[in-house]
């Protein structure tokens, strides 16, 4: 079981252009071990899907919208979290990732659009996945994996309503 309690925060979150990625930053996090994620924007969409995601596959990962990101930073830290933004201008993910570890409670900043310059000063840690420019799900699932060295592959999702039997040819599922 993963130790580090990890919660996402996505700012930045545009409707219109963004509710595919923002789900996949969803679906990234709860597969990789998270425990659930705060959506600084109004976007049922993107809180439906999760949530049908959740109801068949399992676990109990929530996922909440309109959500102020500067008072659930605020609230996050007041209760002993730690705040991490990833970010291509940061500490580069290996020379980070070790103090990550000792952290308990840990929310994870991913941006959209051009993320506000107060996030950097907000964060106890600014990481990058690379000094290169990418994306938040491939950021955040690299962090993820890091931060749980692999043990996340092999997670266990109570309550599941289908699941894969994993071979090497054909596809197997089995309902539950
Ligand atoms: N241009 C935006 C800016 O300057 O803030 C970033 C846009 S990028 C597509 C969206 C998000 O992906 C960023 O906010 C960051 O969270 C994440 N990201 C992209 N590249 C990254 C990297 N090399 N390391 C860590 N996070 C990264």
């Amino acid at each position: 079981m993963p130790e580090n309690e990890v919660v996402i925060l996505r700012i930045g979150h545009r409707p219109e252009r963004d509710q595919r990625v923002t789900t996949h930053v969803g679906l990234t996090a709860r597969a990789l071990g998270a425990k659930g994620m705060y959506l600084a924007a109004s976007d049922k969409g993107v809180v439906e899907s999760i949530a049908d995601v959740v109801n068949r596959w399992g676990g109990d990962f929530f996922c909440e919208d309109n959500v102020k990101w500067r008072s659930c930073i605020r609230e996050w830290k007041q209760d002993g979290g730690s705040v991490v933004h990833l970010t291509m201008y940061g500490l580069n993910l290996p020379d980070s990732i070790e103090e990550a570890r000792t952290r308990e409670k840990i929310l994870v900043v991913v941006g959209a659009e051009k993320v506000p310059g107060e996030i950097y000063g907000l964060a106890d840690f600014n990481v990058a996945v690379t000094s290169q420019p990418h994306s938040e799900i491939s950021s955040l699932a690299l962090f993820l994996d890091h931060l749980y060295a692999g043990k996340e592959m092999t997670r266990e999702f109570p309550g599941a309503r289908i699941r894969i039997v994993p071979s090497k040819l054909g596809k197997r599922t089995e309902e539950l």
